[in-house]
């Protein structure tokens, strides 16, 4: 019987795979894809998507129609556990495992909720991104019928832009006034650098962004938020981008996680103890070296990701992975501006949203698969 690759979720690091899934069945391997969407939608943009310069189909991937197209079978549900003796895999829409032989992983992160509110139809996390276009239909709606207080609770880089691109759709899109407070914690993208910290504060601040620093925010009731140092704030809509965990799927199978619930891997992306089960992006912890949750890892694994499935089937050599070095950082802070960072050059201003726009249109356009 022919050899079963099965895929868990169709991210930013399994796009070279997709796109070469006509390679694995032209060399005689069956394919499946596990995804809860028909698409999966690129985070680079998904600020831009709530801000409204983007539309959700400039940002998406049409992973179903490049599943079937290729003679691969899409499975429309989510991963629930994997079992590595018996090779199969759970899914939310059958009670039928799926056996594999080679199992590779690329479920992404989420947004712990619970760590100051319960889930609430006013509170929306940074991902999954197809929600940010929920959230943005939202404050629309409701900025039709009294003026809205917007709240951003977290200081990192999804904070600052989701921050970003609420004002732009404030001023754009909606009919009573929106304000925007984000709740930056200490000081805002503290982790990053203090220079990158000061463009964010300038550019957002100047455009009527509300910058609570300072204090933590403590809980979130309803529509109140409350900070450690006591102080209480009114929010209609509430962002939660407080940093992401790593899928829990490998967690709750019993399988090697890194310290942050990842799955492990070694140099080959490949699980510490199941070798046929391989893995890239926000769910992996790589073990030679723990590495920062943002999609050029993801990016950067591809190509090593699709040789290693296709060596794991044929029962060839596998390849390192290597993460390569210093990586560009640009943030979007809607109206067209954004904070662009790498070595030691850091400037902020339309160019280096521009510089942004045309990276990601660029990578967008190379594996979307237009319907
Ligand atoms: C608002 C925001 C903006 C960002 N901007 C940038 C940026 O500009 N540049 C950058 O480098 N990084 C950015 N990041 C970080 C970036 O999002 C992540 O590092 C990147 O998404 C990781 O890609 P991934 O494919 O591993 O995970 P994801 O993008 O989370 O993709 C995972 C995929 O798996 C699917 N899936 C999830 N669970 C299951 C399951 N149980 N079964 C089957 N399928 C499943 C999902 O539907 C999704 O399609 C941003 C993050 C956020 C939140």
């Amino acid at each position: 019987m022919s050899k079963h690759l099965v895929m868990i979720g169709g991210g930013h690091a399994h796009m070279v795979t997709l796109a070469n899934l006509n390679t694995f069945i032209t060399n005689g391997f069956n394919v499946t894809v596990i995804q809860p969407s028909d698409y999966h939608y690129y985070s680079g943009m998904g600020p831009g998507m709530l801000g409204g310069t983007y539309h959700p189909d400039d940002i998406r991937f049409a992973t179903r129609k490049v599943v079937e197209q290729a003679g691969g079978t899409f499975v429309r549900a989510k991963a629930e556990s994997i079992d590595p003796v018996n090779q199969t895999v759970s899914v939310t829409s059958s009670d039928e495992p799926i056996p594999y032989d080679v199992l590779s992983c690329n479920a992404g992160s989420f947004v712990p909720q619970d760590q100051f509110a319960e889930a609430s139809d006013n509170i929306y996390t940074a991902k999954p991104i197809e929600a940010l276009l929920e959230a943005r239909n939202k404050i629309i709606e409701l900025s039709q019928k009294q003026p809205v207080e917007v709240a951003v609770v977290g200081g990192g880089p999804s904070a600052v832009e989701v921050a970003g691109n609420v004002q732009q759709l404030a001023e754009h899109d909606c009919q009573q006034s929106v304000n925007v407070r984000l709740f930056g914690g200490k000081k805002i993208m503290s982790k990053i650098a203090p220079r990158i910290g000061e463009l964010c504060e300038k550019y957002l601040a100047g455009r009527g962004v509300d910058i609570v620093c300072g204090s933590y925010v403590e809980r979130i009731e309803g529509t109140q938020i409350t900070l450690e140092n006591g102080n209480e704030y009114h929010a209609d809509i509430i962002f939660h981008c407080v940093g992401v965990v790593p899928s829990r799927i490998f967690l709750e199978s019993g399988l090697a996680t890194g310290p942050d619930g990842g799955l492990l891997v070694n140099e080959y992306l490949q699980s510490v103890d199941h070798p046929n089960i391989f893995g890239g992006g926000d769910c992996i912890y790589f073990e030679p070296g723990g590495l920062d949750k943002v999609g050029v890892y993801a990016v950067r694994q591809n190509p090593v990701l699709y040789q290693n499935l296709m060596a794991s089937l044929e029962g060839t050599e596998l390849h390192p992975f290597s993460p390569g070095g210093k990586y560009l950082l640009i943030y979007n802070l809607g109206n067209g501006e954004g904070v662009f960072s790498k070595y030691f050059v850091t400037f902020g201003g339309k160019m280096a949203f521009t510089i942004k726009d045309y990276i990601d249109r660029k990578f967008i356009k190379e594996f979307q698969a237009i319907e």
